[in-house]
């Protein structure tokens, strides 16, 4: 699909350039702001399909622009796929759990960086098509004392609200929905992240970690969520039901 509009935010011209001119090319309208307080201003006003966005901006940085992004009514749902200097920052940005949807490591090959963005933009317009489906779909799961809100996107542990990101909810979930059964990593990346992740399997291991934490208890509700050691992650649904 062409005309989909992504918002390039990045102070560096010749990423700038190399961007717009690949994406331009593959069909996208692409707008570029080379600071966060712009970037932000654009994104309001003209609400993109999609977020590429750089960490370090002079000013406010990637990661305030994103927070401030989720925190907007109206570009709470658009896409961010942030690009980040170095690998290692990764798991330092993945912790912060700023609910960017995709990280991509500089210097990132075009290829990889539209195969991401098409990738994304499919998920979100399968997503869109899911809703319309889901209506008849259970809006309620339950877990035990957990209860997923399938319309409100919200959590709540023995009636109190958890604060979980998108990726969070999702993956907890998709484990509920299969409830029993073993998924994979690899299952779990290209069912929520959307696509192949070769190597970064990690991303769903940090994730079922925050997962763990938030929806533990003295009684280590935690422990729902299994490890399959070399495989993945199976939701135990013994004694629930
Ligand atoms: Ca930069």
């Amino acid at each position: 699909m062409t005309n989909q509009r992504i918002l390039v935010i990045e102070d560096e011209t010749n990423i700038q350039e190399l961007l717009k001119y690949n994406l331009e090319k593959s069909g996208y309208k692409v707008t570029v702001m080379e600071n966060g307080a712009d970037g932000l201003e654009e994104a309001m006003e003209n609400v993109p399909d999609l977020i590429l966005l750089d960490l370090m901006l002079p000013g406010m940085d990637g990661l305030e622009v994103c927070k401030r992004l989720r925190m907007e009514k109206k570009t709470k749902k658009v896409p961010i796929l942030m690009l980040t200097a170095k690998s290692e920052e990764l798991d330092k940005i993945l912790g912060l759990e700023l609910g960017a949807d995709d990280y991509i490591t500089k210097p990132f090959s075009i290829k990889e960086l539209t195969a991401r963005i098409r990738a994304t933009l499919r998920r979100i317009g399968e997503d869109k098509a899911d809703a319309a489906a889901e209506m008849s779909a259970p809006a309620l799961l339950k877990v035990k004392d957990i209860e997923i809100d399938c319309e409100k996107y919200e959590v709540r542990k023995s009636g109190e609200k958890l604060v979980l990101t998108l990726k969070e909810f999702e993956l907890l979930k998709m484990l509920v929905e299969n409830r029993g059964k073993v998924l994979t990593r690899d299952f779990l990346l290209d069912k929520i992240w959307g696509y192949d992740y070769v190597g970064e399997t990690r991303t769903v291991d940090v994730h079922i970690r925050h997962l763990r934490q938030k929806i533990s208890d003295e009684e280590g509700s935690g422990q729902i969520i299994e490890t399959i050691r070399g495989v993945g992650y199976r939701l135990n649904n013994s004694g629930d039901r």
